[in-house]
């Protein structure tokens, strides 16, 4: 079984991994990704007794608490307990400091230590607690364990003040980054509130108040003015307006008339109405969805695996490296200096290994690796598109190729009829209702131009075939209703007629009952959509459709694609997307009928979402909610601007970190100094980690 846990209390993407571990040794755990930014576990596990375990380990980890329920844990705290803390010890700090230069042996000594021991306990015991915890079971070189040894050896030194300095900055650091990442946290959580906190239900003419999760299918729900639809249904009123901006970005006032469909999460701006349920919560766009964002923390991307398994064999290096800094480097010196062997200027070398210890500390290197990721499927989020993982949200970063389907993706799927001909002896109105019949059991975009039709036929049993058409059957006569290629593979004889639009062919026991023109219209965005894709650096557009040589150049044109791929079976489908993905990084566009073989090859698979499509919500990587191509340039850029950040961000800590660390180990920078760097460079990758939100909120204007 799946399951999520929201948790509180995990301070570090380090600590993260290593929680990720202890839960993946776990006997009956398959697989977990524990997550710092979204605070969550994702699991999958043979069965509840072992969630039960996963919680209590989790729950003993440094100072992680899971929680109940499946709210994400806001800390809407003003942080102010840490802030007093600060203060306190920051003033005790302070009076420490001029008490020792004012009154210069005056003041006795004792007096001067008791200040700057408080200002080191206000702040220091929980890095003391975690640090005593985690060396306790093995865990050495954690953030906590350096900062521990950073300022008992200033203090060891006879540098009280700067040990107590060492553990003000950090825990400064540290609120500074939890205000920061929980601000970050908030701006996706604020998507949470897409959920309704209650509906009302109609029961035996009074009304009920239930959570959604309660709603049943067919039960009758109450929409009051400015409340959240809180589960997919049709509406029984006469007409409903509603807002959908918070699914879709766009602040868009839809009009719903009776027996039409509603999208969970739209706002009802209008009257009170009345609606059926025809989903239930977890089957609803908003359930889905929050799932999605939920789990979405668990696709780690590359640049994101890169830098924890970096972390896991840069710590030691650097640990070995500053302890070889404390001992040969004074021993070599004793060699040289007094030539025999002993220690010269230990203090001295001491003190650089541990400034270039303080320096090295990881956390703050690959915290904003996570965060910008997270920012990036948060941006995505406010703009209706769903990414499902931080990888998906790289390829589409260093896209090369973007293939597309025709049906239902760049056109609307909208079918109409655009003519009828019968063959001879046949009428027109008998061969529109034989077809009607037999697309009645099919679920193609071309069924719907048949809706309207009388039906001749009630079959015994109607075989849909992909990519060619559908084959009925009645008291042993066959029925073919499809393209060229379904009367290839029946051998059955039929006239070919020329077309732009897509020809069906009807036949009835071996015998041809003549053609009907269907039409769909292109996606008014669909133009302005390829055209940006192109400026934003995609050289290769591709359509891929099972449709008709003729239509699909003729639709390709006036899009100005260049590769067109026509006539394929969803093998064929298949065959090419291979090819292509041998060719360059592969987004695939589709609707899902009939793609989603090509949607799992696909590099990253995007599906035009109209959420009730459950196949294809299920078999892509990105879910455009409402069904605009518009917004997969805007994907795009959102990507590309997360990848760039998590590069920019990636280099500048390392760069600043070797200086910083090369400075250390020539003796140059003070212990505090050391620790106001590393607070500072971890604070700037995370101010930079905003501009992706920055791009995601302006993009919503
Ligand atoms: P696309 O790749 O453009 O989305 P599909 O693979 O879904 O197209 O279908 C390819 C072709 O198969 C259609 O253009 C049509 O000729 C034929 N076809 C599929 N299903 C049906 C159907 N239900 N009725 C008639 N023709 C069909
Ligand atoms: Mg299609």
């Amino acid at each position: 079984m799946k399951k999520t846990l929201k948790i509180t209390g995990l301070d570090c993407p380090v600590c993260a991994e290593a929680l990720e571990g202890d839960i993946c040794k776990i006997r009956g755990v398959k697989w977990a990704s524990v997550d710092y930014v979204s605070q969550t576990i994702c699991l999958e596990t043979e069965n509840e007794d072992v969630v039960a375990r996963v919680i209590k380990k989790a729950n003993k980890f440094e100072q992680v608490r899971v929680l109940e329920g499946d709210r994400y844990a806001l800390n809407k705290n003003s942080h102010s307990k840490e802030w007093l803390q600060i203060i306190l010890s920051a003033l005790f700090f302070i009076g420490g400091l001029l008490l020792s230069w004012l009154s210069e042996n005056r003041a006795p000594r004792i007096v001067v230590y008791c200040c700057f021991g408080v200002a080191y306990f206000a702040v220091g015991y929980p890095v003391l607690i975690s640090t005593a915890k985690n060396v306790s079971k093995g865990r050495v070189f954690d953030e906590n364990f350096l900062m521990t040894l950073a300022s008992i050896g200033a203090v060891a030194l006879g540098e009280i003040a700067e040990g107590v300095l060492v553990m003000l900055l950090y825990q400064l650091g540290e609120l500074l980054q939890s205000i920061a990442v929980g601000s970050s946290r908030r701006s996706v959580a604020e998507l949470m509130e897409l959920k309704s906190e209650s509906a009302t239900l109609l029961v035996n003419g009074g009304t009920k108040a239930v959570n959604p999760e309660e709603i049943e299918i067919g039960d009758v729900i109450l929409i009051k003015a400015g409340e959240k639809v809180p589960v997919d249904g049709v509406l029984l009123s006469e007409r409903a307006t509603l807002d959908t901006k918070s699914l879709t970005g766009e602040s868009e006032y839809k009009i719903v008339k009776s027996q039409e469909e509603i999208l969970s999460g739209s706002i009802n701006v209008g009257g009170m109405y009345e609606m059926k349920a025809t989903r239930r919560y977890e089957d609803s766009a908003v359930g889905k969805i929050l799932n999605l964002v939920e789990n979405a923390s668990a696709g780690k991307a590359t640049p994101e695996k890169f830098i924890t398994k970096f972390a896991k064999v840069y710590t030691p290096i650097v640990c070995c490296f500053a302890l070889a800094m404390a001992i040969i480097a004074p021993l070599l010196n004793g060699l040289i200096v007094e030539n025999k062997f002993c220690f010269v200027g230990f203090p001295r070398w001491l003190q650089s290994a541990l400034t270039f210890l303080v320096i090295s500390c990881p956390c703050a290197l690959i915290i904003s690796v996570p965060l910008t990721y997270f920012s990036g499927i948060g941006a995505c989020a406010k703009n209706g598109i769903l990414v499902k993982g931080a990888t998906y949200l790289d390829v589409l970063a260093r896209a090369k190729i973007v293939a597309f389907d025709k049906t239902g993706t760049l056109t609307e799927g909208d079918f109409r009829i655009q003519g009828v001909y019968p063959a001879e002896g046949v009428t027109e109105i008998e061969l529109l209702e034989t077809v009607a019949s037999v697309e009645y059991g099919s679920a193609h975009p071309i069924a719907g131009a048949f809706e309207g039709h009388n039906r001749k036929y009630i079959f015994d049993s109607i075989e849909e075939r992909a990519g060619e058409g559908v084959i009925a059957s009645l008291n042993g006569e066959k029925f073919l209703v499809g393209n060229e290629k379904l009367f290839l593979s029946e051998k059955i004889s039929m006239q070919t007629i020329d077309t732009a639009y897509t020809a069906v062919y009807v036949a009835r026991a071996g015998q041809y009952l003549g053609a009907i023109e269907v039409g769909d219209k292109l996606r008014a965005d669909a133009k302005p959509s390829l055209s940006a894709l192109k400026k934003q650096g995609i050289s290769r557009l591709v359509m891929l459709t099972g449709d008709g040589k003729n239509r699909a150049e003729k639709i390709a044109n006036e899009l100005g694609m260049y590769e067109v791929k026509s006539e394929l079976l969803p093998d064929d489908k298949l065959t090419e997307a291979e090819k292509l993905k041998g060719e360059g990084t592969l987004v695939y566009v589709g609707d899902g009928v009939n793609d989603a073989p090509v949607m799992s090859v696909a590099d990253c698979a995007v599906s035009m979402g109209k959420l009730g499509s459950a196949a294809a919500v299920e078999a892509s990587d990105v879910v455009l909610i409402s069904d605009c191509l518009s917004e997969i340039p805007k994907g795009l850029k959102i990507a590309k601007k997360t990848r760039a950040i998590v590069l920019e961000n990636i280099w500048f800590s390392i760069v600043m970190k070797v200086a910083f660390m090369v400075l250390g180990a020539c003796g140059v920078l003070q212990l505090w100094l050391a620790v106001f760097a590393d607070v500072g460079i971890m604070l700037l990758a995370v101010l930079n980690s905003f501009r992706v939100r920055f791009l995601g909120s302006k993009m919503l204007k």
